[in-house]
């Protein structure tokens, strides 16, 4: 097949991993006989100091008119000032919205090399692959009235979780589509015991549940799942939430792997190209060293294959070769490794 990939490697070590997973989705393209073509657009802090924007108006028209956008990160020390006009998470944010993606997926699943690796018990960690599904749009962090103002000579804010009916449903509904592809059971994650966008919220899931009943639906509230992600996460299949509980629950499942660059995610919507990311952020601490892991971006093009392409043998090889690296140890710093951000590449093309 031809496909038309737009890469918008950012800041820090997103460019350095990017490039190494370019490397590997070359490589599928070869073998599997596709054609893959690139652009590459600016988007955060080195996007402001070229263009005083995040991301432009034309990055973003070309970002919407490929298949699929794989992303590295952005953000920085130089761009890091809170109040500053410009901030580099703006591009990352328009880009989402003119994607229209509403839905962030992240598996998290524990490589039995590295059960060592997690601050948590390795018996814990055996046989946990979930995905998290994090309703990205709405809520919280977009409701309104949203602001801060005096009132009786007091500062005050307000935050307002707001969700309708159908921003629910979409997601929920995709979350049931992925757990009939898996172990089939979802767990929506709420807190309908105190708040009315949780109850409209399981409302919607009962209903929507209707329609999968090969999927078993269980309800949680967010302080239990908190508490079961680290006491039993192998527990979990597909967990789906709205947007601040997963943006929390999210970072905690994170942990269960071992390394922030591991870990892969996509943010999907009704059609178009998705956006495909790591995790971890620009990570400027080891930026420009040569030792990010690439992992996290390499499997984040894997699910670039399979959602955006729906080329699932070639996923399933790319996320064969990360494994047998991983069984190898050939890894960087952060899982205990020697190799650079390209040798590892290096190895896995080796065996590819
Ligand atoms: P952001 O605000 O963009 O999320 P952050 O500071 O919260 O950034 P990261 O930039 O992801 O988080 O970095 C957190 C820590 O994890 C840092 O010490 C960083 O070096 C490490 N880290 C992140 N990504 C990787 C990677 N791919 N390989 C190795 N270490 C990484
Ligand atoms: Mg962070």
């Amino acid at each position: 097949m031809q496909a038309y990939i737009a890469l918008t490697p950012g800041d820090g070590i997103g460019p350095e991993v990017v490039a190494q997973a370019q490397r590997m989705l070359d490589a599928v393209a070869a073998r599997y006989g596709h054609t893959f073509r690139y652009t590459t657009h600016l988007i955060g802090g080195c996007s402001i100091d070229q263009h005083g924007t995040a991301l432009t108006d034309e990055a973003l028209a070309a970002c919407q008119s490929a298949d699929a956008v794989l992303l590295g990160a952005v953000g920085g020390p130089k761009w890091d000032d809170p109040n500053a006009a410009v901030r580099p998470e703006q591009g990352l944010l328009k880009l989402r919205k003119g994607l229209g993606v509403f839905a962030n997926l992240r598996p998290v699943k524990v490589h039995h090399a590295l059960l060592d690796a997690s601050p948590i018990k390795p018996e814990v960690l055996k046989n946990v692959d979930m995905v998290v599904v994090r309703e990205l749009t709405g809520g919280l962090y977009f409701g309104s009235p949203k602001g801060e103002d005096v009132v009786n000579g007091q500062a005050h804010a307000v935050d307002t979780m707001e969700y309708t009916e159908s921003e629910v449903e979409r997601v929920v509904r995709l979350a049931f589509q992925m757990a009939q592809n898996r172990k089939k059971k979802v767990t929506s994650v709420d807190k309908a015991n105190v708040l009315a966008t949780s109850r409209l919220w399981r409302r919607v899931t009962n209903r929507v549940a209707a329609d999968y009943p090969d999927v078993t639906l269980e309800h949680m509230l967010v302080d239990t799942a908190s508490m079961k992600l680290i006491a039993s996460p192998a527990s979990f299949d597909v967990m789906v939430t709205e947007n601040t509980f997963g943006d929390i629950l999210t970072d905690e499942a994170s942990l269960l792997a071992g390394s922030m660059g591991l870990l892969p995610s996509a943010s999907l919507g009704e059609s178009g190209p998705g956006l495909y990311e790591p995790i971890h952020g620009s990570a400027p601490d080891i930026a420009g060293k040569g030792t990010a892991n690439p992992i996290g971006t390499i499997l984040s093009a894997a699910l670039l294959l399979r959602y955006s392409l729906k080329l699932e043998v070639e996923a399933a090889a790319l996320e064969n070769a990360v494994e047998k690296a991983i069984h190898a140890r050939a890894c960087t710093p952060d899982l205990g490794g020697k190799l650079s951000t390209s040798q590892v590449a290096d190895y896995m093309l080796e065996q590819f």
